[in-house]
């Protein structure tokens, strides 16, 4: 069979599940293996799965955990998924779909995440342990909905809670496709039933009435400024992870055109709509046309002409500046050709040379699009970064050899996750080391998440005994 005829296939069960023909049932018939008709069913069926769960060991919960991970690995799933949510969202590349949830599965921690402190003296002893908050509400995005899911499941359940998922609408039939991927793997190896749940119709409405369930008793807002706002606004224990601006700073001490491919492997990666990719570059003067010229070389196109890249700003961008929804994640190339330029398929990002207040540097734009900003030198370029970042906190990339210069933007953007010397994916473990996660909570300090931020740490005291030395 080939790809093609993959393809066409998976486009019919695409279609086949928007029409609701293909939903698993469960024999019992009291879920659709986690996907429920309304919210208060998802949450009551998470909160009794979530209170099994809390009965079995740590090792079980770390087994369901390899469950999820051998589920997504599996080709025919990665295909499946990586190859729906493109399909369905319209964002994104097939390929670094496949990378990213590929990560997830693998370099999500599991149980090692959870370590006790324990202290033990002439009083006795005292152990404080990660517990779980019991159902988590997570909301996810259109960007990567089936990464976020997956990470998120992983990091949930190694925690013991259970989660109910509110994925972004346009993303209704890839998650409803995973989380009922998920639950057939995890009750076939013993797992609760509903560990991870959602509704067949996502809408904010639904979202809301989640939030404002009792038995949801921790929110985790994945997404734009506005749901991050609504979740830190329930009254509830939230986790934010909110936008970026990613800048990037190079210096004249960078290997250039080292620093040229990375930006580029980096901004372009799934079309550039991770929260952390390179979204506009400051560079110093002296350096900037080597820079542009070896991008060039390593797959991007340079617009150099002043009404072509006006073309391109009124294209994409709405007239609030906001960018707009069917050019968030589409290829170079197709951009290309709406302004009349067709390129080869070898070109995956669009660069041009601008100045530092271009509406396309100060905006979020999570398109293949990426603004260069020659300036004067290395300390303007790193104030530079600073506004274009906008005190989100949350990612920044450097190329350079001077570690005073590499320390002073660290210390002043304060980011998440800064960068040296590599493109920006190396931040979350995708050939960088270090964990991974898709949920990247800046704005409540939680930073990469992983099992114990979905935890709550409880303290257990017993006096006078149990110090043996
Ligand atoms: P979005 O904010 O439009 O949507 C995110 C989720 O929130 C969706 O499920 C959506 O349905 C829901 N939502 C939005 N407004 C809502 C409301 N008023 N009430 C209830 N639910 C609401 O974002 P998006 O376009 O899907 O994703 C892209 C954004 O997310 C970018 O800004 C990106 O930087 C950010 N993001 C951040 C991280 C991170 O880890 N920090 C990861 C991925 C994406």
């Amino acid at each position: 069979m080939d790809n093609n005829m993959i393809e066409d296939i998976i486009r019919q069960v695409i279609d086949d599940l928007s029409k609701e023909k293909i939903i698993i049932k469960q024999s019992n018939n009291t879920s659709n293996y986690g996907v429920f008709d309304n919210m208060s069913d998802a949450i009551d069926a998470a909160d009794i799965a979530q209170k099994k769960l809390y009965e079995l060991s740590i090792d079980e919960r770390d087994r369901f955990a390899n469950v999820i991970r051998e589920t997504i690995l599996k080709e025919d799933n990665l295909n499946l998924m990586s190859l729906m949510a493109v399909e369905e969202t319209a964002i994104g590349r097939v390929s670094d779909k496949k990378i990213k949830n590929k990560v997830a599965a693998l370099k999500t921690p599991g149980k090692e995440d959870l370590k006790t402190n324990a202290i033990s003296g002439s009083n006795g002893l005292m152990i404080e342990e990660y517990c779980p908050f019991g159902v988590i509400g997570s909301i996810t995005p259109t960007t990567n909905p089936t990464e976020t899911i997956i990470s998120n499941s992983i990091s949930m359940i190694v925690g013991g809670n259970s989660v109910v998922f509110s994925p972004h609408p346009r993303a209704k039939k890839t998650s409803i496709l995973l989380i009922q991927m998920l639950n057939k793997a995890l009750v076939e190896s013993g797992a609760p039933a509903n560990l991870i749940t959602m509704v067949k119709e996502p809408s904010i409405e639904a979202t809301n009435e989640m939030m404002k369930n009792p038995k949801v008793r921790l929110l985790v807002a994945t997404g734009g400024p506005g749901i991050v706002k609504t979740v830190l606004s329930s009254g509830k224990k939230a986790i934010g992870a909110g936008a970026g601006n990613p800048p990037v700073v190079v210096d004249e001490t960078a290997e250039i055109e080292k620093a040229a491919k990375d930006i580029v492997d980096g901004s372009s990666f799934d079309n550039n709509v991770p929260c952390i990719a390179e979204k506009e570059v400051f560079v110093v003067e002296s350096k900037a046309d080597e820079l542009i010229y070896h991008m060039q070389n390593y797959g991007a196109y340079l617009l150099i002409n002043d009404l072509d890249i006006e073309k391109l700003d009124k294209l994409v961008s709405q007239e609030n500046g906001k960018p707009k929804t069917e050019f968030v994640g589409k290829d170079a190339k197709y951009i290309l050709e709406k302004i009349g330029i067709n390129v080869s398929d070898d070109i995956k990002l669009i660069i041009f040379k601008t100045h530092k207040n271009h509406h396309l540097v100060t905006e979020e734009m999570m398109m293949p699009i990426l603004p260069v900003v020659p300036v004067p030198n290395v300390d303007e370029a790193i104030k530079c970064a600073h506004v274009a970042e906008h005190g989100n906190r949350h990612t920044a990339i450097m190329h350079s050899k001077n570690v005073d210069k590499l320390s002073k933007m660290a210390k002043l953007l304060e980011c998440t996750i800064f960068v040296k010397n590599a493109p920006s994916y190396s931040g979350i473990g995708v050939g960088g080391e270090g964990s991974t996660t898709f949920t990247i909570a800046g704005p409540t300090g939680e930073g990469i998440t992983s099992a114990k931020s979905f935890c709550r740490i409880r303290r257990c005291v017993i006096k006078d005994s149990f110090n043996i030395r």
